[in-house]
């Protein structure tokens, strides 16, 4: 199967490193241009360039999808080019049990996961409609439908987006823009970084696959979202995680 994006443009949210990194890469190699988005100018224009640098299309963008002008600034970015694929991928933890858990821990969360969905895929859409193609991607986590201690906020962020996902695709669905979520299970990033390796080990033992994933594990799931071959296939939730949850 030949995924050919070419002519598209695709815009990544947290393209700076791990799931996001690998996602902006593998949709520039179906010849997608893809504008990289993060915080940290930096580390997008470095991603951005390495891409440019194997032959690739992208663009560099600071974005803090939690500021009061997101909106303005995905106006401005659509302005210059219409985007026709978007990976809501920026996300954040802040771990801590339940009746331990600070407010603002539930507002962070919340706040970065998922009000950022509704604010920036109701602006993109627009121009997706007038074009009748459009994909939105928005990267949940396997722990929205398997739970886990630690992290209700998270969890509670993630399931939401499945929530969004399913509703906006019945929808729009008319408009021949899909809606998927894609559900990761434990991926070495940043994010999974953090473990000990006594809690890593644990954890392995219990994915049928026997090891962590891959940002590139990711990666794959969301371009073939995002490609023709996907065409038919709207709100669902593909599960990426080794068989922990099924
Ligand atoms: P990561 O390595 O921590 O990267 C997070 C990315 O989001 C970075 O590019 C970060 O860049 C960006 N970001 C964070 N806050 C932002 C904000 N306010 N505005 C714009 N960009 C922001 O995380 P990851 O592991 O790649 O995770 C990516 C997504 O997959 C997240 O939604 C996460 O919940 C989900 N996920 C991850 C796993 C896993 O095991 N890693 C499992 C399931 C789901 P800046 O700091 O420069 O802004």
């Amino acid at each position: 199967m030949n995924i050919d994006l070419t002519g598209r443009t695709a815009l990544v949210t947290g393209a700076s490193r791990g799931i996001g990194e690998a996602i902006a890469r593998r949709l520039a190699g179906t010849g997608a241009l893809v504008i990289c988005a993060a915080r940290n100018l930096e580390n997008v224009e470095r991603v951005a360039a390495e891409i440019v640098s194997s032959g690739g299309n992208a663009s560099a963008v600071q974005l803090d999808i939690t500021s009061d002008d997101v909106r303005d600034r995905i106006k401005a970015v659509i302005e210059r080019q219409p985007i026709d694929i978007l990976v809501n991928n920026a996300g954040i933890t802040d771990d801590d049990l339940f009746l331990r858990m600070k407010p603002e821990a539930w507002t962070n969360v919340l706040r970065t996961n998922l009000d950022p969905a509704f604010h920036i895929t109701q602006e993109v859409l627009k121009k997706m409609f007038r074009a009748r193609w459009g994909r939105v991607i928005n990267i949940s986590s396997i722990v929205a439908l398997s739970g886990n201690p630690g992290q209700v906020n998270y969890a509670a962020s993630k399931a939401a987006l499945i929530g969004f996902t399913k509703s906006l695709a019945l929808e729009i669905g008319s408009r021949n823009v899909t809606v998927n979520a894609v559900a990761p299970g434990f991926i070495r990033t940043a994010m999974t970084d953090a473990l000990t390796d006594e809690a890593r080990t644990a954890l392995v033992e219990r994915i049928a696959l026997r090891r962590l994933g891959t940002p590139d594990d990711v990666a794959y799931a969301v371009t073939f979202l995002a490609s023709e071959q996907a065409a038919y296939i709207t709100g669902t939730v593909m599960n990426v995680s080794g068989g922990l949850y099924t």
